[in-house]
Parts: structure tokens; C-alpha cells; sequence
């Protein structure tokens, strides 16, 4: 999973992105809504924190100019203002959820759970492929009950082909959700990520789980 972090309270937008990195995102981060702005229309996000009192462009018009645009990833602004008022400007601005400042990181984090949930239409928490499930929120990944111990990296791409389950996920498409803008990886750390992620997986299971797509990609 990729987020974007528009916020030019630079303590705060470091906490975030912390919190996030351990989470195992990867995190891209704006300190203006301009700079905001640009990166979301031309990266590809799973979420969007969006501060509201932005310097340049603010959090309720950043919102507004990417809706317009059709940009439709899913949006958690924050406010430190808690007027009823204030939080119907920026849901009807198209914000998917708010969250007041001060907020405990504990309460942050399961909203953006949520919201990436919502948004892949997952109901449960768990995501679960045959006998294999992952949950997000824990970072626990089982096959057949047995616990599997994946790295930051391999978790993530496990996580983006399962919420995609039974369609192809393209090689850039995990790499623009996996890795940050500041990515200079070899060009092939993709395969070579699926080859330990499948020993992982696949390996001691006479059912193969995730399948390549020659050419394309990987899919499971
Ligand atoms: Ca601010």
C-alpha cells in the first residue's frame, strides 16, 4: 500500500510517515498543497491523509481540484478544527473521513484500515485466498494455520495481489504501490521479491497460490 501525506506541520507529517513505514507503506510526503496536489495526480495512491489549513492551496480545495479531476482515492482529511460546520465543508469537498487533531496514532491507524478496506470493498479484516489469509492490522500471514514470517517488502506485495485476487497485478503496478517516489530499485527486485515470497507460500504446498502472467505479471 502507498499513501501520500499532505501536511506542512513537519513534526507531524514525520510521526505519520513513521508510523506508516513500521506499518510496512511506503510513503510519499507533501508540506504544501501545491506540492500535494501535483504528486496525487500523478502517482498512484491507496489513501490520502490531507491536512485542511494548507500554505498555497488549502485541504478542502486541494480535495475539491481532485475529485474534479476524478481522482478517486480515498481521502482522510485531518482538522484541527471541530466545528460540525467545518467537517460538512470537508466531507461534501469529497473527503472519504475526518479525524480531529489532536488524534492518538492508535485511532489514525484502524480509520485508515478502514478507508483501504471500504475502498477494495473488503468487509472483513482479514484478507483470506484458499488457506492462505493476511491481516493487515496485526501483519500476521498463515497458510493451513501455520504462521509465515514475511519481510516488510514481501507482506506488501502479498497484500496488493490479494486484494486484487483473480486479476493480473502488473509489475509497475507493484512498484508504484509498494515502493516511494524515491525509488531506484533494480529492475527486477520485483522477481526477485515473488521468488522468496512464493518459497514462502507456495513452496511446501501442492497448491501453487500465486501464478505469473508471463510477461505481465503475477496474479493470485
Ligand atoms: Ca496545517
Amino acid at each position: 500500500m502507498r499513501v501520500l501525506i499532505i501536511e506542512d506541520e513537519e513534526r507531524l507529517n514525520n510521526i505519520l510517515k513513521k508510523g506508516f513505514v513500521e506499518d510496512g507503506f511506503a510513503v510519499d510526503q507533501a508540506f504544501d498543497g501545491e506540492e500535494g496536489q501535483f504528486l496525487a495526480e500523478n502517482e498512484d495512491y491507496d489513501l490520502i491523509v490531507l491536512d485542511l489549513m494548507l500554505p498555497k492551496i488549502d485541504g478542502i480545495e486541494v480535495c475539491k481540484n481532485l475529485r474534479a479531476k476524478n481522482i478517486r482515492t480515498p481521502i482522510l482529511m485531518l482538522t484541527a478544527r471541530s466545528t460540525v460546520e467545518d467537517k460538512i465543508k470537508g466531507l461534501d469537498s469529497g473527503a472519504d473521513d475526518y479525524i480531529t487533531k489532536p488524534f492518538s496514532f492508535m485511532e489514525f491507524r484502524s480509520r485508515v484500515h478502514a478507508l483501504i478496506r471500504r475502498s477494495h470493498k473488503n468487509t472483513s479484516p482479514i484478507l483470506e485466498i484458499d488457506n492462505l489469509k493476511l491481516n493487515p492490522l496485526s501483519h500476521k500471514v498463515t497458510r493451513d494455520g501455520k504462521i509465515i514470517n514475511l519481510t516488510p517488502k514481501e507482506f506488501a506485495i502479498l497484500e496488493l495481489l490479494m486484494r486484487n485476487s483473480g486479476e493480473v497485478v502488473t509489475r509497475t503496478k507493484i512498484i508504484e504501490h509498494v515502493w516511494d517516489y524515491n525509488f531506484e530499485g533494480m529492475s527486477n527486485i520485483v522477481d526477485v521479491l515473488v521468488v522468496t515470497l512464493r518459497k514462502k507460500i507456495d513452496k511446501e504446498y501442492k497448491k501453487k497460490l500465486i501464478k505469473t502472467i508471463h510477461g505481465v505479471g503475477y496474479t493470485i
